[in-house]
Order: C-alpha cells, then structure tokens, then sequence
C-alpha cells in the first residue's frame, strides 16, 4: 500500500520541475537555443559520416521551422556562397523529391516553397552513385548536364556526394537560368 502513494508524489514533484524549467527557459534564451541546434544540425550535413549526414537532413526537412531557414539560407547563399546554398537547397530537394529519381519542375517547388527552383538527380562525378534531389535553376531540367569533379561549363553548381562525400559539380552545356 505504501508505493503508489510515493509514486504519485514523485510524479508530483517532477511536474513542479518541468514547471519551473518551463518559466526560466523564456522565449528569448530558446530562440538561441534553437539557433544553436539548427546551426550544428545544419552542420552536420557536412559530416564526414554518411549516416550523420542523412540524419540531419532528415530532421532539418521535418522540422518547418527549420525548412523555413533553409530556404532562407538557399536563396541567401545562392550567389555569395554556393556550396553552403547546395546543401540547404538539398534538404529541400530530400523532402520534396521523397528519394525518388524524378525531376521536380519549378512550378511544383513554387507552390510547395515559394521559390523558382527545380531539382534534378545526377551521378557523382567520383564515385558515379546517383545522387538526388539536388537544387537546380528552373530551367535546369530542360538543358544537358553532367556529374563532373570540375567546374567546367556554361554554368555549375557544387553538390556533396551522398555515398562518397565528396564534392562534385553538376554543369551545363548552356546557362540554365
Ligand atoms: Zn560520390
């Protein structure tokens, strides 16, 4: 008779705790704390471990705060930073491609992110693995391109091999913008 008496105290008093935690964690110190894990999530899409890597696309793409400072960080980085602006146009090519082969034309990325993007799959220029769902001007689809370990062409753009983790280049007999 004596246990379920301290078991509902013990439950008692961790919910007195959590209160407590709840009032001295405001909004401001959790923003930060948000940041924090967004930004070391976001990092980890560079890990030199492959499943790490999926991971942490996998919880960026779930998560819509997170989405939604990935396609900030997309449209951002594009021109100044481009491989960072690869691998946040990835999470997004990993949700809206659900790990599939196919092409997502812009207009389908308009309604579902707001941004003229088109996403395309393309074969490691090092190891040859398919790697999809990687975030591509609108008309990318619509001109040829290659899997390359260079830059070379009318226009590229640096993409981070899912099996190797390597970086290659997808590039464009002519612009695709
Ligand atoms: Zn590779």
């Amino acid at each position: 008779m004596k246990w379920p008496f301290s078991r509902s105290k013990s439950r008692k008093k961790s919910e007195d705790v959590s209160r407590e935690q709840d009032e001295q964690t405001a909004s401001a110190p959790e923003a930060a704390d948000a940041d924090v894990v967004f930004e070391s999530r976001f990092a980890d899409l560079e890990n030199d471990d492959p499943d790490i890597r999926a991971e942490a696309r996998r919880l960026l793409a779930d998560d819509l705060t997170s989405l939604k400072m990935v396609i900030h960080i997309y449209q951002e980085c594009l021109n100044a930073e481009p491989r960072r602006a690869s691998l946040a146009g990835r999470v997004l090519g990993y949700k809206i491609a659900k790990g599939s082969d196919s092409i997502i034309l812009a207009r389908f990325t308009k309604i579902m992110y707001g941004v003229n993007i088109s996403f395309i799959p393309c074969m490691c220029g090092h190891c040859g693995h398919l790697n999809r769902g990687i975030a591509a001007p609108a008309n990318g689809p619509m001109v040829a391109y290659y899997g390359q370990d260079d830059d070379e062409g009318a226009y590229a753009t640096p993409v981070l091999c899912d099996k190797c983790g390597r970086e290659f280049f997808v590039a464009w007999d002519r612009d695709p913008r």
